[in-house]
């Protein structure tokens, strides 16, 4: 098993960490389980499209996290798993399945190789965005459809228990044989209960029993026929697997409170009768505009959009970094080209006027920027605390440099780039040697782009790219290359 260490470069000690636990609905010290490392478990997101910014909010925020644990002294095992086959329903166990939905819209069979496929490709994508969001990592991806047969041993447990019953569609966790269910809260069995005449499940004793097994044409042999392990049964066999029948920590968003969480509990609890996860935490949702985000309004912005519009992942993490994780946001291009200006103000003192110069950082400035970023991941009160250092005119340009990168290894919005990089980022990249008619073409996208002319945008970039030049939009600029013709 992998681990992750993490050498710290510059003093700063080690203090609690408190962290917010959705469980107790208090703020708590964090204790770990064993003192050899934290075992953190992240719900990943189901790979039938490409993740949406309110879904990488979830993971930039698992990252800090991880980071404040680190720095304080506690190494962090991780697993993020990734959803790549569906289940034959929507998440709450009606409707239409994501993944088929993505197979359809991408044309490919209904088949689990076209699934696979389905989900290798914006898997990629979703690496991708990590890596733009200088998201580190988890030890382990876990991939649903490699574990399936994690999930039959699970499920046979439960069933060897009593804790399911067969139903003619499928095998059902039964929440009366689990009397601390729902134990997360946000769900009220009562009320479900009375309301229950709706249900369209009618062989549910309760209507919040949930699928461990969904039988199908489709899918895996099992003892109680073809088909698919219900969706949550996936997270307790994989986090499980990869970590242990323990985890200190388990995040995601909090629309999985209800249904999600409270069934890997009951699961994974009535498999080992022990406590699953000591932490639960959860980050608020993202709205657009003060909508919410959804395919079938048709406004979901991908970390591509941002990006052809010339953000980068550090703006973009930066400005997420500038809420509190337990706030609801609401995102605009506004905010986040305000989030992009601060940034580029910031890695301008780093880069153009310190050179990235250090000296010993500022023991004053690192000591309130850690109190507060321990303080379940104050990153706006951290943040705040790195402009009132920046500017203390008692500090010289050295220190306070030395300051930034120490908190740039916690916030990791590129600061910490090597010089020539971060230099070159900061400027527009001219090209001396390009004829009038891609100037024009060049300027005429550029027009095209800041009046969000998205489609005429894409266009001009094509004729650009049939004249033989790549553009790529940079955080200042449109950047022309010679495109490849070898
Ligand atoms: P999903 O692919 O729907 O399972 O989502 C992946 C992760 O993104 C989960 O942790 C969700 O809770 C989280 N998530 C989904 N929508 C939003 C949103 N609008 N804002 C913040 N987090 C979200
Ligand atoms: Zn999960």
């Amino acid at each position: 098993m992998f681990t992750e260490l993490f050498t710290r470069k510059t003093p700063v000690h080690v203090r609690d960490v408190y962290l917010y636990n959705t469980e107790s609905k208090k703020k708590e010290v964090f204790t770990p389980l064993n003192d050899k490392e934290v075992k953190m478990y992240s719900c990943g997101p189901t790979v039938y499209d490409y993740a949406h910014i309110g879904n990488l909010r979830s993971y930039v925020f698992a990252d800090i996290v991880k980071r404040v644990l680190i720095r304080n002294g506690y190494p962090v095992n991780h697993t993020i798993n990734l959803t790549d086959f569906g289940h034959l329903t929507s998440d709450g166990d009606e409707g239409e399945d994501k993944m088929m939905k993505g197979l359809k819209r991408d044309g490919l069979p209904v088949t689990l190789d076209s699934m696979r496929q389905l989900s290798t490709r914006y898997i990629k994508a979703f690496e991708n965005d990590i890596d733009e969001l200088r998201i580190i990592h988890p030890a382990s991806w876990a991939r649903a459809s490699d574990y399936i047969k994690k999930q039959i041993s699970l499920i046979k447990t439960l069933e060897e228990k009593g804790f399911t019953y067969e139903t003619s569609d499928g095998l059902y966790f039964d929440i009366s044989q689990f009397p601390k269910y729902g134990r997360l809260g946000k769900i009220n069995l009562k009320k479900l209960k009375s309301g229950a005449r709706v249900e369209v499940n009618s062989e549910k004793k309760h209507p919040a029993d949930f699928a461990v097994w969904k039988k199908g044409k489709l899918g895996w042999d099992s003892r109680w026929g073809k088909g698919f392990p219900g969706w949550h049964i996936e997270c307790s066999a994989m986090a499980m697997d990869t970590l242990g029948k323990q985890i200190d920590i388990h995040t995601g968003g909090i629309d999985h409170i209800p249904v999600h969480h409270n069934a890997e509990i009951a699961q994974s609890e009535a498999v080992t009768g022990k406590t699953f996860a000591k932490y639960w935490i959860h980050n608020a949702f993202l709205s657009i505009d003060k909508t919410k985000i959804s395919k079938s309004l048709g406004n979901t912005i991908t970390m591509r959009n941002l990006m052809d519009r010339g953000f980068t992942g550090d703006d973009y993490r930066y400005w997420l970094l500038t809420a509190h994780y337990r706030s609801p946001i609401d995102f605009s291009w506004e905010a986040l080209t305000s989030a992009k200006q601060a940034l580029f103000r910031l890695k301008r003192y780093v880069y153009e006027d310190f050179k990235q110069k250090t000296a010993t950082p500022s023991i004053e400035y690192l000591e309130k920027f850690d109190d507060r970023i321990a303080d379940d991941f104050d990153t706006p009160g951290a943040i705040a605390v790195l402009w009132e250092m920046i500017k203390d005119s008692k500090l010289d340009d050295k220190t306070k440099c030395g300051t930034l990168m120490s908190m740039d290894e916690v916030l990791d919005i590129g600061l910490s780039d090597n010089l020539q990089e971060g230099t070159r980022s900061l400027g527009v990249i001219a090209v001396d040697d390009l004829s009038e008619e891609i100037q024009a073409l060049i300027d005429e996208r550029e027009v095209a782009r800041i009046a969000r002319n998205w489609d005429v945008a894409d266009i001009l970039r094509e004729k650009i790219k049939l004249k033989g030049y790549e553009l790529e939009d940079t955080a200042h600029g449109p950047k022309v290359t010679k495109a490849n013709t070898e």
